[in-house]
């Protein structure tokens, strides 16, 4: 038999974590809702081609991080490593074409084969926001408000930061790009090694290492500024003007290139010096090339993702749930009562505990443990007055009350 463990990399939510997980969701709903986004769910596996197609062939994720095997049908699957890939291919097979603006929210778990430590995760989950089909800076201007938002709800925005940048159009791109290798072809022998690989493939890469001889190089590098179209440039003017006018604050960061091919113009992250080495809580930007590299119809695209995990350490304790009452039935005929009134009471609306076998000293401990704000006694001698005994903890007050008058009376508690 297998080891009776979880994956390495993978973690089971259990009591205030898995609380934590689900308020997140909620919060970051919520604010989505307020925005005019509505709920979207893909399946978590897609062919293979779905997101070595879209990731491009350089990336860490595709050539390094996914999770792909073939199916008993002989088809290469993948478990999806994000979320955009995904919301694209069904764009496109679902004809979605025609509902433009598309703005939807998802979550779920992802999978990545990457080194577990702290923030990193083989199985991790993320909350993620696509808008398709605007290509307007108003739209890059929304989705961000809006991330920084559900950082607000979260009640974590001021201990993170925008960092944001501009990857340029096509154009652009391909003169920074000239510029990149011209430079780094210079220093190569000083190059990592993966930076060395970057450098055949995808220079801009390059300017994202993490390998500290890479950062002092990055730190002389060409400035994409210098390289950016005119229109390109009047893109990130706009972007910039209309967080101003929104009132959300950043900064410019030329480094951010974010690790996957498809994205052009706006990049972001909201990082955090709270969790170490893994400061990155969310991240997008626009992805205007991505639908067509499918096969779909030219469509840009901006969003966002966040990891849950990331998220739920910097957010702390999850909001508690309602108090209970817990209803002890004592004696046959008191269990029976109980275990009726526990249902008519739920349907009413209240949170109820029933304590199933016992008597009243366990139906208390019970209590305790739950940190139950009432509880209900329900005993031979009340029942014979069809009325039952409430207890409140916090006050310390016992009460008889008649059976008919019991919804009533408890009302206070929801
Ligand atoms: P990193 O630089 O940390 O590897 P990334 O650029 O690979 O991040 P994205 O693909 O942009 O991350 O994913 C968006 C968010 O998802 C990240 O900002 C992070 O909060 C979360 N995330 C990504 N990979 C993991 C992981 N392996 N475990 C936990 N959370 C993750
Ligand atoms: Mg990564």
């Amino acid at each position: 038999m297998a080891k009776l463990q979880p994956v390495r990399g993978t973690h089971d939510l259990i009591g205030d974590d898995a609380r934590a997980h689900l308020a997140i969701a909620e919060t970051a709903r919520d604010v989505a809702e307020r925005y005019g986004f509505g709920p979207m769910a893909t399946p978590i596996f897609e062919f293979t081609d779905v997101f070595q197609r879209t990731l491009g062939d350089t990336s860490d994720i595709v050539t390094k991080e996914m999770y792909t095997f073939d199916d008993k049908g002989g088809d290469s699957l993948t478990l999806r490593p994000e979320g955009t890939a995904g919301i694209a291919r069904a764009f496109i097979s679902e004809g979605l074409q025609n509902e433009l603006p598309l703005k939807c929210f998802y979550h779920g778990p992802m999978f990545r084969h990457e080194r577990p430590q702290k923030g990193r995760q083989r199985q991790f989950h993320q909350f993620g926001v696509e808008l398709i089909g605007v290509a307007e800076p108003a739209a890059d201007v929304e989705v961000i408000a809006m991330a920084a938002d559900v950082l607000d709800a979260l009640g974590i925005l001021s201990e993170t930061k925008l960092e944001l940048n501009t990857l340029g159009d096509a154009q652009s791109k391909e003169q920074y790009r000239g510029a990149l290798v011209a430079y780094f072809t210079g220093v190569a022998d000083q190059l990592s090694e993966e930076s060395k690989d970057r450098l055949g493939r995808n220079p801009l890469r390059i300017l994202d290492s993490k390998d500290r001889g890479d950062r002092a190089l990055v730190a002389d590098a060409p400035i994409f500024d210098d390289y950016m179209t005119d229109e390109a440039a009047a893109f990130f003017a706009a972007v910039q003007d209309g967080l101003d006018t929104v009132g959300v604050a950043y900064t410019r960061n030329p480094h951010i290139v974010r690790g996957l091919d498809y994205y052009s113009h706006t990049a972001f992250e909201f990082t955090t010096e709270a969790l170490g080495a893994q400061g990155t809580v969310l991240a997008g930007g626009r992805y205007d090339g991505l639908i067509e590299t499918m096969g779909g119809p030219h469509t840009p695209g901006v969003g966002w993702g966040a990891g849950i995990e990331r998220l739920a350490m910097m957010a702390g304790a999850p909001p508690a749930a309602a108090r209970a009452i817990t209803l002890i039935g004592l004696g046959d005929a008191g269990e029976k009562e109980a275990l009726r009134l526990s249902r008519e009471l739920r349907l009413a609306g209240l949170t109820v505990e029933l304590v199933y076998k016992g008597g009243l000293k366990r139906g208390l401990k019970r209590a305790d443990r739950i940190h139950a704000a009432a509880a209900v006694l329900i005993g031979d001698d009340e029942l014979a007055k069809a009325a039952v005994t409430v207890r409140n903890f916090d006050s310390g007050e016992q009460t008889d009350v008649a059976i008919t008058d019991l919804k009533d009376h408890l009302a206070a508690y929801r």
